[in-house]
């Protein structure tokens, strides 16, 4: 068999590593070093014209090692096993999430620029679009999952900036109610505003279903964007993000992050490297096991509403969007209980195995409450028209047993009461 036909899965416990050069080490040691020793003055001057981008590659010329904020072979082995599953040319890791978002918008939207923002995302995004970014002079516009091509083509034209659309950036499945956003509609948009010269980058984060079950690229994304603190990290023990894209879209924002400096250490790398080996089999157990609390919270007479992805059926709107992007249906359950926040915190105070934390994608069950915890930043009517109102309780589903989850979730909602003789509130 050809080396270059193994899946990702098969690679990501020794891809881009080479043990030689590590004592014959088969894992790749922590490079906790600050800064690497040139063997010559000649070639530290090479490395720099490089990473500065003084001049091109020479054929088969790598980038040597400068300086950790610029590389290290921590971060290099992570970015180069993370560009496997999206099939990516390059990738930048970063500390967190939020700096990979920031440093994409910063990067790629300019003060009098269009930013579109597919809604809801995730709240921190939500602040820096809707907070900093018209701070710096870009205007934000959102749009949703119900809007056609139509629409938010319709959109771009009445804002009169239709020559400064810079960027479609959406989350989808969005953070918390799994609404989905049709990836290839929004590179339509950047085509149908395009001209010779440039065409706005679409981006998606995708922390929700990749790296695994959806890779955007193919699906005509520009950039893709991960907290890696959720699954691609998975143990709720670090805090990091990726961003995924061809060379050109990688280069300026790895250059950016050698100016902001918000590359993650060679420690986190490391755990990310070994959290890497697991990935799809975590991810699909958490999905295995979603699956079926999904199924038995859409039959339980104390849920009103249940959003998930399996739960869509052949003949619904959003369907043939699901089964074009996504090859799974995640492990993110929401689901509206009958009642409001206190039939909700009811249940969230009840639980006993999951923890009443907020993130998601880790090895654990989490459970929180949008309303009020990770989106409580979002203004309030567009928490309504988003749908996160004070009955949505959120699930990130962990590989425990499943009929211990089911148990727990079980015994959470028997707690919400019911007044005798009073129907549940509706
Ligand atoms: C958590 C999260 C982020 C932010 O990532 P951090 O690693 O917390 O900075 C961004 N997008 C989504 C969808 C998230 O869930």
């Amino acid at each position: 068999m050809d080396k270059k036909n193994f899946s990702p899965e098969s690679l990501m416990m020794t891809y881009g590593y080479k043990p030689e050069l590590s004592e014959g080490a088969v894992k790749p040691p922590v490079f906790q070093t600050s800064t690497f020793v040139f063997q010559t003055a000649e070639e530290g001057k090479a490395f720099f014209e490089l990473a500065y981008g003084i001049r091109g590659k020479e054929k088969n010329e790598e980038l040597g090692l400068i300086y950790s904020r610029i590389n290290n072979p921590n971060l290099e082995i992570l970015e180069n096993r993370l560009s496997l599953w999206d099939k990516a040319d390059d990738c930048a890791v970063f500390e967190s999430g939020m700096s990979a978002i920031s440093t994409v918008l910063l990067e790629f939207v300019k003060p009098g620029d269009l930013l579109l923002v597919g809604l809801p995302v995730y709240g921190g995004t939500d602040h820096f679009v809707h907070h900093f970014l018209p701070e710096i002079g870009v205007e934000v516009m959102g749009f949703h999952s119900d809007h056609s091509f139509e629409d938010v083509v319709e959109m771009v034209e009445k804002s009169g900036k239709s020559d400064r659309l810079a960027m479609v950036y959406v989350e989808t499945p969005a953070n918390p109610t799994n609404q989905i956003i049709d990836i290839e509609m929004c590179r339509k948009v950047t085509e149908h505003f395009a001209t010779k010269e440039h065409r706005a980058k679409v981006a998606v984060d995708n922390t929700y279903m990749g790296p695994i079950w959806s890779q955007p690229l193919s699906l005509g994304a520009d950039i893709v964007i991960y907290s890696a603190t959720k699954y691609i990290g998975g143990h709720s023990d670090l805090i990091a993000g990726a961003v995924l894209g061809n060379n050109e879209v990688i280069k300026r924002v790895k250059t950016l992050r050698t100016f902001l400096g918000n590359m993650p250490s060679p420690h986190t790398c490391w755990l990310l490297l070994r959290s890497l080996e697991t990935l799809k089999i975590r991810m699909e157990q958490q999905m295995r096991n979603a699956k079926a609390v999904a199924e038995f919270l859409n039959s339980h007479p104390k849920v009103e509403k249940v959003y998930y992805l399996g739960l869509l059926e052949p003949g619904d709107e959003k369907y043939a969007i699901y089964k074009k992007q996504y090859t799974s249906p995640g492990a993110m359950i929401s689901f509206d209980v009958k009642g409001g926040e206190k039939e909700a915190f009811t249940f969230l105070n009840s639980l006993k195995l999951f923890k009443l934390a907020v993130s998601l994608g880790s090895t654990e069950g989490l459970a929180q409450h949008p309303a009020t915890m990770t989106h409580a930043g979002v203004d309030a009517l567009s928490k309504l028209e988003l749908g996160i109102t004070d009955k949505l309780v959120r699930l990130s589903i962990g590989i425990e047993n499943v009929d211990d989850i089911i148990w727990d979730v079980s015994q959470a909602l028997e707690k919400i009461k019911v007044r005798e003789g009073e129907a549940i509130p509706a």
